[in-house]
């Protein structure tokens, strides 16, 4: 494999909720790759800060078992966990209280390492610990703060949390992590994007019918019940991760690849969002398995909540006034317990001006659809003569391109999405992290559109297990003489 590890400079990353799920399942083992890699340097320490009752080596027992049981395989192949452990430290603090905070200090003094605070804890204490890290003098310049999703409920919330933290640090020590940033295929949206002479002059409402973003998941709430059930698919995916393809696909080239000038572009496409109507909305809630309803039960059950009218799937219809945009729907859909796991943008170029083979060799139209998970890759549509005899008949085929293949697999590091994001922030690099007033913007958008569901009492339409979503979904698209990208897999699936 090419190294192409980039050092950094010397840091000491202080996680709040180090003994949390997200710690265990991601940023630890995330941490212990870029250690693996070379990245940690020796003196670099990683300090978890969280309310159970251990001393340093427990936690060091806690993080191993984490590393053995989320690490994969790069982690299992690399064999440096007691080496890795050995500049891990924990200390029992109270986020709400005082216990534990003189030890942090202590601890965090006496050095000029860059300082990082992961804040992977529930949102309701971002303000006590942003405030505690100032009264115990560990907001100075050389901190930065990295804050866990959701951020906020609603504007108001928003607005709230991100004036506490501005009371406390600057807008470029807060860094907010929305994950899907940090993914490789979503970076490669830019990179397709603009590194390509080819997409550039047919990218916008004259050659563009419309576009698609779908993130489906197969996996039901899960354990998240409770939390999911405040929240729904709108909040929970909408107003972040699939916002952010958006803007990633609709996006003005930025003069350059700097956190400002990306943002700036990105908020530009936020605030031209048109307001979203009722009938541009479908919303469902997903039902039990047909004969397995033990196992993979209903949304209502699964959350425990027999009147619940959170959306565990949503499908809508915007669009964006610009110039570029102007008159191209965008459709966005996300739901769970769908057809098949897929994260794809699909751009669906417009038909030619004229056949020239006449109306019975039939019309076609490019698609352009980008994979960002799984299978990575770019496959487009374009239409060729069908082979054989028998006059001019067009087909589609595709020109695929899984980046799997195209890149050798052994030439390829793979870096998790938080592993990325954890080492963009020790670098001071905001790229791909939110600013405060892009978030604003997501909710300015999204809060009438909940605020619409909510004063109609909508309830939502019920869908089958491992199907499309609700069959409003597909009209909202069939009313308009088009239609989604199946998820329906058309190879037998190689596991969700
Ligand atoms: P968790 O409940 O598993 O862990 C919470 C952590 O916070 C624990 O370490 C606990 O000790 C600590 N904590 C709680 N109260 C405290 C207090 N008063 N003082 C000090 N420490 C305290 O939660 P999680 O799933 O790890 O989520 C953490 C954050 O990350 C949340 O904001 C969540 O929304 C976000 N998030 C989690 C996931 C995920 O997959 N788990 C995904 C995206 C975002």
């Amino acid at each position: 494999m090419v190294s192409r590890v980039i050092p950094v400079d010397l840091f000491d990353l202080v996680i709040f909720g180090g003994t949390g799920d997200l710690a265990r399942r991601k940023i630890l083992p995330g941490l212990y790759r870029r250690f693996c890699a070379g990245q940690m340097p020796p003196q670099a320490r990683v300090i978890g800060a969280a309310r159970s009752e251990l001393d340093s080596e427990g936690y060091r027992t806690l993080v191993r078992e984490a590393i053995e049981e989320f690490g994969g395989e790069e982690a299992k192949a690399c064999d440096s966990l007691d080496a890795f452990l050995a500049q891990l430290e924990y200390v029992t603090i109270d986020a709400r209280g005082e216990g534990g905070w003189k030890e942090l200090q202590s601890l965090m003094s006496g050095t000029d390492h860059i300082e990082a605070y992961y804040f992977s804890v529930a949102p309701s204490l971002f303000g006590d610990i942003a405030e505690r890290l100032q009264k115990w003098g560990m907001a100075d310049e050389r901190a930065r703060i990295v804050v866990e999703k959701p951020f906020g409920r609603d504007l108001e919330t928003a607005r709230a949390l991100n004036k506490t933290l501005a009371t406390y640090f600057n807008e470029d020590q807060i860094y907010r992590i929305d994950h899907y940033l940090g993914k490789e295929t979503v970076q490669n949206l830019m990179a397709v994007r603009f590194g390509n002479m080819l997409f550039e002059p047919l990218w916008n409402s004259q050659y563009v019918d419309h576009i698609q973003i779908t993130v489906a998941e197969t996996v039901g709430v899960g354990g998240r019940g409770e939390y999911y059930d405040k929240s729904g698919a709108m909040r929970d995916m909408v107003q972040n991760h699939l916002m952010q393809l958006l803007c990633l696909i609709a996006m003005e080239p930025p003069a350059r690849f700097d956190p400002d000038a990306v943002r700036d572009e990105k908020l530009k496409v936020i605030r031209a969002l048109d307001p979203v109507p009722a009938y541009h909305i479908v919303r469902g809630q997903y039902q039990a398995e047909a004969c397995n309803e033990a196992d993979n039960p209903g949304y209502r059950t699964a959350v425990d909540n027999p009147r619940s009218r959170t959306e565990s799937f949503i499908a809508l219809r915007t669009q964006i006034s610009n110039w570029r945009w102007a008159g191209t729907p965008f459709y966005l859909r996300t739901g769970k317990r769908l057809a098949d796991r897929a994260s794809e943008i699909t751009v669906v170029f417009k038909d030619t001006p004229h056949s020239i083979f006449g109306e019975d060799a039939g019309r076609h139209r490019n698609v352009l659809s980008i994979r960002l998970q799984p299978n990575e890759g770019i496959t487009l549509g374009v239409t060729i003569k069908e082979p054989g005899p028998g006059g001019m008949r067009l087909i589609d085929v595709p020109l695929d391109m899984s980046f799997a293949d195209a890149l050798k697999e052994d030439d390829v590091e793979h870096v998790d999405a938080y592993e990325r994001l954890i080492m963009d922030v020790i670098r001071g690099n905001q790229t791909l992290f939110m600013r405060g007033d892009e978030v604003e913007a997501a909710w300015a958008w999204t809060d009438p559109i909940i605020q619409g569901w909510e004063a109609r009492n909508d309830v939502p339409k019920p869908y089958d297990h491992g199907s499309e979503g609700p069959t409003d979904a597909v009209e909202l698209l069939r009313r308009e003489g088009r239609a989604w990208r199946s998820l329906t897999p058309k190879t037998p699936k190689r596991g969700a």
